[in-house]
C-alpha cells in the first residue's frame, strides 16, 4: 500500500501549516482511487487537525482559543514545553480522510492543517493510502 514521510517545516511557535494540497498529490498518485487517507504525526508537542482554511482568521482565531485555554506556566516537565504538550494533546495526533475517485473527500471549507506549537522546528509526518 502507498506509504510515505512529509517534512513540514515551522517558522514560528505557534503555527498552522495547510498540507491538503501535499496530502492530495499522494492520494492523486496512488493507484487507490477509493478508500482512506491517514495521516499520523509522531511528535509529543504538534497535532493535526481539520478545520476552516478559506478565512485565516479562523487558523488565527483557534491558536488564540488553544493559549486561552492553556496556562503558560504551573508545570511541573522541566522541559518548560508542557503547554505544547497539552495543546498537542488537545488537537490530536492523527486524522483519516476518505478518499472516492481518487480525490479526498474534505468539505467545502476543510482543509488539512499541522499544528506546530513548539517550532520552529522541522517535522515529519506519516502518510499511509489503504
Ligand atoms: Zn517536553
Amino acid at each position: 500500500m502507498p506509504t510515505g514521510t512529509f517534512v513540514v517545516s515551522t517558522s514560528r511557535a505557534r503555527q498552522f501549516i495547510d498540507i491538503t494540497s501535499m496530502v492530495q498529490e499522494k492520494v492523486a498518485a496512488s493507484t487507490i482511487a477509493d478508500g482512506l487517507c491517514h495521516l499520523y504525526n509522531p511528535h509529543t508537542t504538534a497535532g493535526l487537525t481539520i478545520n476552516e482554511g478559506a478565512d485565516p482568521a479562523v487558523q488565527s482565531d483557534i491558536l488564540a482559543a488553544l493559549q486561552r485555554i492553556v496556562p503558560l506556566d504551573r508545570y511541573q516537565h522541566l522541559e518548560g514545553n508542557s503547554p505544547a504538550h497539552v495543546m498537542a494533546s488537545l488537537v490530536g495526533s492523527s486524522v483519516t480522510v476518505f478518499i472516492e475517485n481518487g480525490r479526498l473527500q474534505l468539505g467545502t471549507w476543510q482543509k488539512i492543517f499541522f499544528c506546530e506549537f513548539d517550532g520552529p522546528r522541522s517535522r515529519k509526518l506519516l502518510w499511509r493510502i489503504t
